[in-house]
């Protein structure tokens, strides 16, 4: 399975929620701890299993283009 993991700008985040809805392992929640200076509760990643595929469906419904994936390049290694 691909690795993969995500950087939200909370800045820009409009707090819309639509990101959540759609990432296959559930593992963006609302920070409803914080505000940002719009006046919005951001976006953020909670994956500490390392759940994150990389898959992007996230960053692709984010009206705001606020969501950058990053996704581990396949490494291929061999037994000696
Ligand atoms: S890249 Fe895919 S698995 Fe990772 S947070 Fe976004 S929707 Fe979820
Ligand atoms: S889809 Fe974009 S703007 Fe909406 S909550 Fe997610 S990161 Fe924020």
């Amino acid at each position: 399975m691909a690795h993969g993991t995500i950087e939200i700008d909370h800045a820009r985040c409009k707090g819309c929620e639509l990101c959540t809805t759609v990432c296959p392992k559930q593992i963006i929640v609302m920070d409803t701890t914080t505000l940002n200076a719009k006046g919005y509760h951001p976006a953020n990643l909670f994956d500490p299993d390392d759940h994150c595929t990389g898959c992007a469906i996230c960053a692709v419904i984010c009206p705001d283009t606020c969501i950058t994936v990053y996704r581990e390049a396949a490494v291929h290694l061999e037994r000696r």
